[in-house]
């Protein structure tokens, strides 16, 4: 029997213990409970463990589980590949993205947002051809668009580095992707820091907050396996 209420509690306990490892306090890290295929009374569950951001992949799924948790007051993160055709359904819903890769598809959302959407560029650090993404090299331009548009909030960057059972293999993505943060930084005609890292998940989370994350994505460590 896993107990949600119990994963959430370890893994925030595991947070601090890495934020502090780095002299970082651990409110700069914010947990993303990754709930896709899990269902509403999984959520449930872990938004009366305290728990108010969660992360889903699929934008139909988002949509109905949104619906049927509606009396919650839930922080929805849009972690999945989104294709432009379903901008319409995550748009009314999330509160923030965290896969933009297109214009095109941050245009679609700045149509659709009923209010202001946060948002991360995704970045494909791995180069692998395989995962969704852009090119380190084309942040800065689609930064600048997207920066542009009204209705949408460019907080940062997300990564998923690619998978390894050792965290250690994750470290060298992570400490890219806040290199890259910070060149952003230099570069875009901002006022305010983007500030957002998202990268890290259940068993890479703690390295990534050594590497600087300001979001990690958990989901099994905290709702068991997905079948
Ligand atoms: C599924 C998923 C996660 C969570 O992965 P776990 O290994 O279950 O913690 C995090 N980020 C993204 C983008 C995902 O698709």
């Amino acid at each position: 029997m896993i107990s949600i209420a119990e994963n959430i509690a370890q893994i925030r306990k595991r947070i601090e213990i890495a934020a502090e490892k780095t002299g970082r306090n651990s409110s700069s890290v914010k947990l993303v409970a990754v709930s896709k295929t899990k269902s509403a009374a999984h959520i449930r569950e872990a938004y009366e463990a305290g728990q108010r951001a969660f992360g889903e992949n699929y934008a139909q799924e988002l949509k109905e589980k949104s619906q049927e948790l509606a009396d919650l007051d839930i922080e929805w993160h849009f972690i999945g590949h989104l294709q432009k055709n379903k901008a319409k359904l995550v748009a009314p819903v999330a509160a923030c993205v965290e896969t933009i890769d297109s214009i095109e598809l941050a245009e679609m959302l700045n149509r659709r947002a009923a209010r202001r959407i946060s948002c991360l560029i995704e970045v494909n650090t791995g180069g692998e051809s395989a995962k969704s993404g852009i090119a380190p090299a084309e942040i800065f331009g689609l930064a600048r668009k997207v920066l542009a548009l009204p209705n949408l909030n460019l907080c940062g960057i997300m990564t998923i580095p690619p998978y390894d059972p050792d965290p250690e293999k994750s470290r060298p993505y992570f400490k890219q992707l806040k290199i890259i943060l910070d060149s952003l930084n230099a570069d875009l005609p901002i006022e305010n820091p983007l500030r957002e890292l998202s990268m890290g998940m259940s068993h890479d989370f703690e390295t990534a907050i050594e590497e600087g994350a300001t979001i990690v994505r958990v989901g099994t460590a905290i709702f068991g396996e997905r079948i």
